[in-house]
């Protein structure tokens, strides 16, 4: 049998949820087709489960601080299995809120694998679907390298999965997932190795932020292996894992591995030549700036169009897109630009804008100034546990339009928000400078900073 609908989306994460929401609430028939746990990859494995146990370790840094500031606290044990229950309990409530706010807007909700048998029609449970719209919402998932041993290791998905903090723990990889699980599983009290393929962390990151970074993470003895390919794991005969790379380097006695070396997109089992349309050579459905595939009514939003892998991101372009397709708000579209992002490290990275290289790319080294700062902020004026703040402005042209703005430190998670905000409208230094500041706090100095310096060429 084959049911008619104005959009029919496949994943129910957060850019396939959003946008059946927002589509119903103009009155489109919506179908949503999800196989596995609605909320996506945030909710049940990415965000929303990273940022607890970030919490959990900050709580673990105010203990070790707390001494500092005159209190009596010993830290006897901690139970990762109870905070992975009230972590899981928490995901488990939000799968129930975004199955029952689909139910108020209307939206259908369909549990199964779908895949298109035509162009316009999906397949799932043994039942056809056509949709006037078909939405490719469907995210992706962690890579596992094709090395002997890979299946030793685990990814971020296992990493949620784990019932017991790791003695002794390899994290393969250099992008922000590697970088907040370290954090997380050193300050929980897991000894921590990291192994890079290059020099440096998040690559695409300022290169204030990961030397700062990267000064943080050795200072609290997380071990790197730089410069590094891995090119198998290995069980011993004590029963550890080892991380063997090219050029003989092998590191050992981990109980656990995780692979954190990217994400490929879910769209191999879409059945997508059905539809015409080609993926590019990663895999990833191509869409243009209003989200269109080039195939007449086939969309795409999220991790699966290979574009800035966020879930506001997702969440943003896939409501623009049913504005446009059902709002009447002809032309609507999401910018990509200026969208600002914080890394859930230690301590945590906000950032919005270009780096200072980019903006010499962009501008030229001769139009680009730099101002910045580092500093212990007050918090850790007197504490054993020194945690720094860095940050930079980075400013374009004679008017000193803010085109970057970068900080890693206590704070700098829940200060950006607010400054993306400028650098969305094209505030300049003196908006800044203009800008009264709120003391005593770390994000003052982001609006008291005199000193600019020219752009690294
Ligand atoms: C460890 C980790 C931490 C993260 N932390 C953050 C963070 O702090 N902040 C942030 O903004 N972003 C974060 N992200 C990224 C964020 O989770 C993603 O960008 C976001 O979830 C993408 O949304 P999406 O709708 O594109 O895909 P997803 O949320 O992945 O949803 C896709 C859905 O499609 C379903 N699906 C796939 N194929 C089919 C099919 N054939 N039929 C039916 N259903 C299908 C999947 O089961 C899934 O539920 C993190 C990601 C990870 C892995």
């Amino acid at each position: 049998m084959t049911q008619n609908y104005d959009l029919i989306t496949i994943g129910g994460g957060s850019g396939g949820v959003a946008a059946s929401n927002r589509a119903a609430t103009y009155g489109a028939r919506c179908l949503l087709i999800e196989k596995d746990r609605l909320g996506g990859t945030c909710v049940n494995v990415g965000c929303v489960p990273k940022k607890v146990m970030w919490n959990g370790a900050q709580i673990a840094h105010a203990l070790e601080d707390a001494a500092d500031y005159g209190f009596t606290v010993e830290r006897k044990h901690f139970d990762w299995a109870k905070l992975k229950a009230e972590r899981d309990g928490h995901a488990q409530e939000l799968n129930g809120h975004y199955a029952r706010y689909l139910a108020s807007n209307k939206v259908e909700v369909i549990r199964g694998a779908a895949r298109f048998t035509g162009p316009r029609t999906v397949e799932v449970n043994g039942t056809r679907h056509t949709g006037r719209h078909v939405l490719i919402a469907t995210g992706g998932h962690p890579v596992v390298p094709n090395v002997p041993g890979a299946e030793l290791g685990i990814t971020s998905d296992g990493f949620f999965e784990l019932e017991a903090l790791p003695r002794k723990v390899a994290i393969v990889g250099a992008g922000y997932i590697a970088a907040e699980l370290s954090g997380v599983l050193h300050a929980l009290g897991s000894e921590v190795t990291l192994i890079l393929r290059r020099e440096q962390l998040v690559m695409s990151f300022d290169p204030m932020l990961r030397e700062n970074l990267m000064e943080h993470m050795r200072a609290d003895n997380i071990e790197f292996v730089t410069n590094s390919q891995v090119s198998a794991l290995r069980r011993e005969s004590d029963g550890t894992l080892s991380v063997v790379c090219d050029g003989g380097t092998r590191v050992g006695g981990f109980d656990t591995v995780i692979w954190a070396i990217g994400r490929t997109p879910n769209t191999r089992d879409l059945d997508l030549n059905a539809t015409g349309l080609a993926c590019d050579q990663l895999g990833f459905v191509t869409t243009d700036e209003f989200q269109e595939t080039g195939i007449e009514g086939i969309h795409a939003v999220g991790d699966v169009t290979g574009r800035i892998a966020l879930t506001p991101v997702a969440v943003a372009a896939g409501r623009r897109l049913s504005d446009r397709l059902f709002g009447g708000m002809a032309g609507r579209k999401l910018s990509y630009e200026n969208v600002a992002t914080v890394m859930f490290s230690h301590p945590p990275v906000g950032t919005v804008g270009l780096s200072e290289p980019q903006a010499v790319l962009q501008y030229g080294a001769q139009a680009v100034q730099v101002y910045q700062a580092k500093f212990t902020p007050m918090l850790h004026a007197f504490t054993r546990r020194k945690v720094k703040v860095a940050m930079k402005l980075v400013v374009a042209g004679p008017e000193e339009r803010v085109v970057g703005c970068h900080v890693i430190g206590p704070g700098a998670d829940e200060m950006l928000q607010g400054f993306a905000v400028a650098v969305q409208m094209g505030a300049t230094k003196r908006d800044f400078d203009d800008t009264v500041a709120i003391h005593p706090t770390v994000a003052e100095e982001l609006v008291t900073l005199r000193t600019a310096r020219p752009a690294a060429m």
